[in-house]
């Protein structure tokens, strides 16, 4: 699959299966509407763009909200979860069928326990 941001400056190819594609309740995820499938890296290519992308941290500053600076849009990141990891935001696929995907819950506003829970997309 390939996706990007929104002025196509940010590009990438993925491979994964949008059956593990996860919702978080988390603060930024929620204003952000981020759905997560998390690859390891040697399924992600990042095809253009790399320039154009900055990056908002918090908190433990694991994650690193990496985004489009031209138009705002996060497209993919490295998750705090697994920081190893591409965390693709599944909205920014091409043609992408919203209304197809059944997508897991994760409780990211719980974030510690939830962890200690079953994680959705492991
Ligand atoms: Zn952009």
């Amino acid at each position: 699959m390939e996706g990007g941001c929104h002025c196509g400056r940010v590009r990438f190819r993925v491979t994964g299966d949008l059956a593990q594609t996860t919702v978080c309740n988390c603060s930024i995820c929620t204003k952000k509407g981020f759905l997560h499938l998390i690859v390891p890296p040697e399924q992600f290519e990042l095809l253009s763009g790399a320039h154009d992308l900055t990056t908002y941290q918090f908190n433990t500053n694991t994650a690193k909200h990496t985004f489009c600076r031209v138009c705002g849009i996060h497209a993919f990141y490295v998750p705090r979860s697994d920081p190893g990891k591409i965390d693709v935001n599944v909205r920014c696929l091409d043609g992408i069928d919203l209304a197809g995907l059944a997508p897991k819950s994760f409780d990211g506003r719980n974030w510690e326990a939830a962890m200690q829970q079953h994680v959705p997309w492991r």
